[in-house]
């Protein structure tokens, strides 16, 4: 039977494709709580297919071929491109992911940027002329692309987070097969129509749907899949970063968290409690860098929570296309089944529920996917809602004494991606952001990003850097050449 669902393919070698087996998997559209659309549903034939294009554009001269500098010029075009469409494509990933419109579209009137930034840097990549111990000899380095890369991406911001590996890995030459999650890859099949209007080569950037139990390993261990550029969870990461060690592959990871936000006493009180709100409430928890722990200093605990309360009880719930709404559902069910399920476990640990704590039951918020803005104060450090990521609107109010206290208390957590600081005092800022175990220490602000800074996680949050300049150097490899300039060739027996 024909589906009545909107139908979105993939691309492939610069044409649009099907599953070979012919199955499609619906999306769905979590404030309605229905599906809208259809992808593909691929297996691993349609891996193979993807990567060995990929790798054919790879060594293709149409892509070999052209100076970094017209590689750059695509990147700017591509950006042009984007900035046109940005509206389009953000609705499509509001109807996919759920996230409000108003944070969506600001992300892709930002995407730009970063293929503007990556586009500028490609032609000032350099190797070097290296001064060797060795009489007679030249060496210089070149910085060279890995080759395919695979880019596997969340719901939660799809173009976004494809966006910080696809600016460099293009830049610096790679080609491309992105797997986005099968909850949310219509913005990405809808995307990437633009890299033929930009004039990119067919099979430089190519697409691949499907469960991640399907296609996801097929693609990690494809032999010609050169490196594997990951964000999602923690144990997807550690599975997939196993496999591509089998098969010796470079490999990033930009996984989860369970971010401190911690404010102390002499902070500005109210723009603390918006960074708080911030942290936690805004994309409904469903971000990396979720504030989700916020530790807050004994004296003002009491006060401090009332505000908070006070700030969040009113957050609108909605549709997320509506401008006046604050809090969208969250993406899909077994999130929404999560989020619960965490806050069943925070009243089972003791602590004690102060906002929210369950799903709005009225009208059309009972049929989508929302979880109430939820806090919970009386957290102590150890217990599971302070230590798991639970991806969700859900936040966990833990009490501190001293700097000292905050430390030890934001740094006794298995994941390290940010953290964020409260306080009118810039000698404690500088002293404690540099003791603290994250890749982004924000002070006096919350869930900032930029394409001139790196971004990535200590500890269980991941391996290497997204954005800034050294980002490109993920997706590049060095190779020293040795020119003699002697005459003759002295005892082949031993080392020169
Ligand atoms: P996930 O379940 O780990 O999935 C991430 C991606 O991996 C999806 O495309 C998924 O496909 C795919 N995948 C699943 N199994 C795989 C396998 N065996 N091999 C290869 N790929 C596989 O994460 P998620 O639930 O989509 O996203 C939420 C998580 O992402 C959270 O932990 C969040 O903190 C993290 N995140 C991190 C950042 C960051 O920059 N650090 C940013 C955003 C989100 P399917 O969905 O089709 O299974």
């Amino acid at each position: 039977m024909t589906s009545l669902l909107q139908r979105y393919y993939n691309l492939v070698g610069g044409t649009k494709h099907e599953a070979e087996n012919g199955a499609w998997i619906e999306s769905f559209d979590p404030y309605r709580g229905s599906p809208w659309a259809e992808i593909p549903r691929c297996g691993p034939a349609d891996v193979d297919k993807a990567v060995t294009a990929a790798r054919k554009a790879f060594e293709g001269a149409a892509w070999r071929g052209l100076t970094a500098s017209s590689r750059g010029k695509l990147l700017w075009r591509l950006a042009d491109l984007i900035e046109r469409d940005a509206e389009k494509l953000a609705r499509l990933e509001v109807r996919d992911n759920g996230k409000l419109f108003a944070e969506m579209h600001g992300q892709l009137r930002y995407i730009p940027e970063w293929y503007r930034y990556f586009g500028g840097l490609a032609d000032k990549v350099e190797g070097s002329v290296i001064p060797t111990d060795k009489a007679d000899i030249f060496n210089y380095t070149l910085r060279e692309p890995l080759g395919v890369v695979a880019a596997i991406t969340p719901w939660n911001s799809p173009l976004l987070l494809l966006t910080w590996k696809l600016a460099p890995a293009l830049a610096a030459g790679n080609t491309v097969v992105i797997k986005p999650s099968e909850h949310a890859s219509v913005s990405t099949l809808a995307f990437v129509d633009l890299f033929e209007e930009a004039g990119f080569p067919p099979g430089v950037v190519n697409t691949i749907t499907g469960f991640g139990r399907d296609v996801g390993d097929a693609l990690v261990a494809h032999p010609l899949v050169a490196k594997v550029a990951f964000t999602g969870g923690d144990a997807t990461g550690a599975a997939v970063a196993a496999k591509a060690g089998e098969g010796i592959k470079h490999v990033s990871l930009e996984l989860g968290g369970k971010s401190a936000n911690i404010v102390f006493e002499d902070a500005a009180i109210d723009d603390a409690v918006r960074g708080a709100i911030a942290g936690i409430f805004a994309a409904s928890g469903q971000t990396c860098i979720a504030g989700s722990r916020l530790l807050v200093q004994r004296s003002i605990h009491d006060e401090f929570v009332a505000k908070l309360v006070d700030f969040a009880r009113p957050a609108k719930l909605g549709d997320p296309m509506e401008p006046e709404t604050n809090v969208g559902p969250v993406t899909t069910t077994q999130q929404l089944e999560r989020v619960l399920r965490y806050i069943d476990i925070g009243r089972q640990e003791g602590a004690k529920c102060m906002l929210g704590g369950g799903r709005p039951k009225d009208g059309v918020l009972g049929q989508g996917w929302f979880v109430e803005p939820t806090i919970f104060t009386g957290v102590e450090n150890e217990m599971r809602i302070a230590q798991e990521e639970i991806f969700g609107p859900v936040l966990s109010v833990i009490p501190f004494d001293d700097d000292e206290d905050a430390v030890r208390k934001a740094n006794q957590v298995a994941y390290g991606l940010a953290a964020g600081l409260w306080t009118r005092s810039m000698p404690r800022a500088i002293r404690l952001a540099a003791r603290l175990e994250a890749g982004t220490v924000w002070v006096n602000t919350y869930r900032a990003v930029s394409y001139t800074s790196p971004f990535g996680g200590y500890k269980r949050s991941g391996l290497g850097r997204e954005s800034g300049k050294r980002a490109i150097e993920e997706y590049l490899q060095t190779k020293s050449v040795w020119i003699s300039c002697a005459e003759g060739f002295s005892n082949p027996f031993v080392m020169r």
